[in-house]
Parts: structure tokens; C-alpha cells; sequence
């Protein structure tokens, strides 16, 4: 199959995968680089049965059958793949994401369909995020969504403002710079400062024993040194705002890690709707 790479535009993705034919190749080729292998025996033979709108493939020796789609996001979908890699991809692109009212006229479903798409694929994202660990030095801060990006600039923080820990990584010989953000409990944080527990608390979840070492910046004097952070959190509104004009908490979460996702994976120069795609079309 053709190299697989970022697609500049819709047209040059939508060009490429032109059928269900060619998503079909694409996914057997994600869930099966070597070619067929059985998952209930390893057997590499199969019959084809291609009665389904997605093919299923039968094991020549002990006939499990199997479909490419069992236990991904896509499994049991009515959606077809050309419909479903398109959500992929524009959610790939490092620029800005899509919300489900763009996807469902894009694509032609209704918003239900479409959001129930994009929260899937947030869920892989989420997913893939919690299995990554931070490395090396790490600079972290309280940051806020809502009203204010300024930070903490009142003595409390207000009902409408979402507190979370904003750390970055910096990059090494090792490991390429890597961004995390994560909601705290607002009842961890008492004036301007999140406990320091809380801190401990991320790095214990979110960064490799022995392997990093986490700097809070929580004090005023460090105020300088938290731009950066407070800069990619206030980025990272902007992106939440236009895009979505604001996400409730509820679904917070995986709007933040979607954000940190696609920063990951352009900084270790890897193509995202690559990376994407592959983690959608592996069983999770
Ligand atoms: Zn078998």
C-alpha cells in the first residue's frame, strides 16, 4: 500500500481514501501489519466472507471468524469507514480539531452520530494519554478554563473557573517535550495555591517513578518562570472557546488530553493522523 503521511487538505484525504474498499485495505493493514494472523489460534490463513458491508475473515483452521472492526471504536458502527476516517482526520489536524455541528454537515450524519464519533475518538485519545508517562524535568502550575486565564489573579477562584495542572516536560536526548493537563479537585486549593499533596498526587499518576523530577511553580516569586505553562493553558481556552464555544466539565477532561494529544505527537515529529488512525483501528 501507498506510504501513509499527513493529507495537506480534505480533498488530497478524501482522494486517497476514495472507498470503502481502500478503508478496508487501511485497516486490515493497521490491525495486521505482517499479514492475517488468527487471534484465537495465530493461523495465518483465512476464507474471506465478504457478505458484510465489512468483511469477515475465518480462520482455515480453527474458524474463528473475525472482523476488522471487533472491539474498536468503529465496532458495531453504521457509519461507514470513509465517514468515520474523515472524523479521524480532522480531528488529527494540529491546527484545530472539529466540533460535531461542523462533522455532521461535513460528513452527512446527524449530530448525534457525529458527537458520539468524536467523543469515541476522544475516548482513544484519553486512553492512549493515560498509558503515557511524563519523563525527566518537569515544570507544572495551577492554570484555569473560564472566565479568567490570568492566573489565580483574585484570592479565590469563582464557581465558572475549572481548575487544573498544566506540566510540561522538558525535552532530552531521551524524550521529546511532552504536555499534560489535568483537572483538580477545587477543594485542594486553599487561596491562590493548590496544595502541595495535589502535586504529588500528579506525579505519582502522570509521571515515571524514578524517572522524573516535578517542580511546582505555586509560589508568587515563580510567577515568571509559569508563563510558558500559563501561555499553552490560555492557548488552550482559546482552542476550547472557538471551537466548541466552551465545554462544560463534564467532558473536560477529554477535551484537555485531545489538546495535549496532538502537541505530543507533532513534537516527536510523527504525522498525528498517522498516529491516530492506528490507535483507532486497534482494539482498546
Ligand atoms: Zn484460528
Amino acid at each position: 500500500m501507498k506510504a501513509l503521511h499527513t493529507y495537506a487538505s480534505l480533498e488530497h484525504f478524501q482522494q486517497h481514501f476514495h472507498s470503502e474498499d481502500t478503508c478496508i485495505q487501511y485497516l486490515f493493514h493497521q490491525k495486521w501489519p505482517d499479514g492475517y494472523s488468527c487471534p484465537n489460534c495465530q493461523h495465518t490463513r483465512c476464507y474471506t466472507i465478504r457478505s458484510r458491508r465489512i468483511p469477515l475473515y475465518e480462520c482455515q483452521l480453527c474458524s474463528h471468524q473475525t472482523s476488522l472492526t471487533v472491539s474498536t471504536v468503529m465496532e458495531r458502527s453504521r457509519t461507514t469507514l470513509r465517514k468515520w476516517f474523515t472524523a479521524i482526520w480532522f480531528v488529527s489536524r494540529n491546527d484545530k480539531g472539529i466540533n460535531a455541528v461542523q462533522l455532521s454537515s461535513l460528513i452527512q450524519v446527524t449530530y448525534k452520530t457525529a458527537w458520539s464519533i468524536l467523543h469515541k475518538i476522544r475516548r482513544v485519545i484519553s486512553n492512549y494519554d493515560a498509558q503515557s508517562t511524563l519523563d525527566g524535568h518537569i515544570d507544572a502550575a495551577l492554570t484555569l478554563y473560564g472566565h479568567s486565564h490570568r492566573y489565580l489573579s483574585s484570592t479565590t477562584i469563582s464557581s465558572e473557573q475549572h481548575p487544573f495542572i498544566t506540566a510540561i516536560s522538558h525535552p532530552s536526548d531521551q524524550h521529546s517535550r511532552m504536555v499534560k493537563m489535568k483537572l483538580v479537585y477545587r477543594e485542594l486549593i486553599t487561596g491562590r495555591r493548590l496544595q502541595p499533596f495535589a502535586y504529588e498526587q500528579f506525579n505519582t499518576q502522570h509521571s515515571s517513578p524514578n524517572k522524573s523530577r516535578l517542580i511546582p511553580f505555586t509560589s508568587y516569586d515563580q510567577r515568571a518562570q509559569a508563563v510558558p505553562i500559563q501561555n499553552l493553558a490560555k492557548q488552550m481556552s482559546t482552542w476550547l472557546n472557538n471551537t466548541f464555544h466552551g465545554v462544560g466539565v463534564l467532558h473536560l477532561q477529554m477535551y484537555l488530553d485531545e489538546y495535549c494529544y496532538r502537541l505530543n505527537i507533532e513534537a516527536q515529529n510523527i504525522s498525528t493522523w498517522r498516529h491516530l488512525s492506528n490507535l483507532c483501528c486497534q482494539v482498546y
